[in-house]
Parts: C-alpha cells; structure tokens; sequence
C-alpha cells in the first residue's frame, strides 16, 4: 500500500508540552529524484535529507522555509534540499563519479561532515542557522544530538526511504512551564521517544499518520491537525538564470554564443532550460533591459 498523498501531518500531546510531525513523500521524493543517475547511496542521502527538511519545517510557526545542506570531504560532496511552510520542496546532490559514497555517517572517517539548518523567512532573510556535525550511526542521530545538546530541545527523529517513497517522524519537547508541569511533559516526552523508537520503516512508509499515531500511542490523547499537502516546486525562473550568466561573465557566455549560438542555463532541481541568444547577452551586458527580448518571455 502507498501512502495516499504526499503530506505533512503536525500532532502533539492533549497532557503534555510533546509534539510532533509526520512526513510522507512520494510523488514529490520522485520528483525530486528526477535524475536518474544517482547512484544508490546518494538517492538514500537526498531522500533522508529531503524528509528532514519537511519534517523542520512542519517545526516552523511562520511563514517561511526551512533548508537542509550537508557537505562531507567524501565522494558525497553536497546534498541540499528545502521545504517551504506551505509545502513546496525541492532537493539536489552532487558526487564524485569516481569516489566511494559513505553509507552513514560512520564511513566518514576523517570528520568532515556537517549539516547546515537554515530558516528562513518569506522575504528570503535568513533568522536562524544550525550547524550540525555529521555524527553517530545516521543522519537522524545527528539531529537528535544536535538539537538535545545545543538547542535543550529533546528530539527524536526517525526516517524512512524504500526507493520510492520517504517518510518521517519527528518528535519534540517544547519549552513550557517549569516545576512540576516541566517533569510531567519530561516523562512524556521520555516515554512517547521509547514507544516511537519501535516504529519500523515499512509502517512509517506504509501507514496512514492516523495508523501510525494510533499504533504508538494508543494509551494517551494525541491530537492531529489537518493535513498539509506537499508538493515539489522550483523557484528558479529565467531571470535567476540571467543572474547566473550575469555572474559568469561576459566572456564566457559570449565563447558559449560563439560556440552554439545560444547560451543556456539548466536548473539543477527541475532541469528546466533557460535559452538565451546574441541579443539577450547583449542587453544583459550593457545593463538595459531590450523590449525585443522581453516580449518573448
Ligand atoms: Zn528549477
């Protein structure tokens, strides 16, 4: 069985200051795996990397989008993808061809991995960014870690891929009150992480949320809130495309017109295609915007 949609579901504890978020990524995953070329190890990454954005940003309480950057000095160089509050995602890595892809981050001997969390508002200003280091057996295990000790957030992170799809769970004791209310939601958190810990992958891939929630806690009064769709959606549009060029330099995309005739910019995430020909490298290089080219946006 498939998951009916692709969704983000939020839910927290009636009696405690616990709450969560479940993740459930296929359609979207499939898009955001577009490429068929990446290899096995590196499909897994983007998938673990994806589900955690979407599980964050399930987290926020603004408008805004949440991105998930991790870099190692291995094989795998960058695996990059975002969630916005409104559900749209989009994801990409990038591999040394020849180089071995670490498994988890016990491959990476030499330390050099690290997570950057980035949340930003709508606007595009940046308000928050983590860095977390690559640790433990799994990228979950990283964020647990990151998030108990540095942000006194006791965290619990599980993820899910099969190929095909990808899903999550997060958990996450929020500040509250202190004294006693601070011990009850402590105790709830603590028992709600060990039932949330015998939760397998196939039911997290394979189970509604309400399945899920009714299976693990059962015993206590969870709440869960109206589903959020999820959707893959690209932000890049071909004044962005121009932007790149206009970085590259005029050099280089005049030697590319000279070549082909045409200077084209791929979107890494959608692969969308942005074409530009003599005419637009000029404008673009002289700095005025030409109404020929416009009309032809
Ligand atoms: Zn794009």
């Amino acid at each position: 069985m498939e998951p009916a949609q692709d969704h983000l579901f939020r839910f927290y504890f009636e009696e405690a200051n616990v709450r969560g978020v479940i993740v459930q990524l296929r359609h979207t995953w499939q898009q955001i795996a577009h490429r068929d070329d990446y290899p096995e190890h590196v499909r897994r990454w983007l998938a673990q990397v994806a589900t955690a954005s979407a599980l964050f940003a399930g987290d926020i309480k603004f408008e805004g989008s949440v991105s998930v950057h991790l870099k190692t000095g291995s094989g795998l160089r960058l695996v990059f993808a975002e969630c916005s509050s409104e559900g749209r995602m989009r994801g990409v890595a990038r591999w040394h061809a020849d180089a071995v892809i670490p498994a988890s981050p016990a491959d990476l001997t030499d330390a050099s991995g690290v997570l950057a969390l980035t949340v930003m508002r709508e606007t595009g200003e940046p308000k928050w960014q983590g860095l977390v280091p690559l640790e433990g057996n799994s990228l979950a295990e990283s964020f647990e870690a990151y998030f108990s000790r540095s942000e006194q957030l006791p965290t619990s992170i599980h993820l899910a891929f099969d190929g095909q799809s990808c899903a999550g769970l997060l958990l996450q004791e929020v500040p509250g009150e202190g004294g006693i209310a601070r011990e009850r939601d402590a105790a709830m958190y603590e028992y709600a992480r060990a039932v949330a810990a015998t939760v397998t992958e196939r039911e997290l891939l394979d189970l509604t949320p309400e399945e899920v929630l009714h299976r693990l806690f059962h015993e206590e009064t969870v709440r869960l809130n109206e589903a959020q769709g999820v959707r893959f959606e690209c932000r890049c549009s071909r004044d962005r495309a121009e932007h790149i060029l206009r970085s590259i330099g005029e050099d280089e995309a005049r030697a590319a017109l000279d070549e082909l005739g045409m200077v084209t910019v791929t979107c890494e995430f959608c692969n969308g295609t942005y074409a530009f020909d003599a005419i637009d490298v000029s404008r673009m290089f002289i700095g005025s915007a030409s109404p020929i080219s416009n009309a032809r946006n």
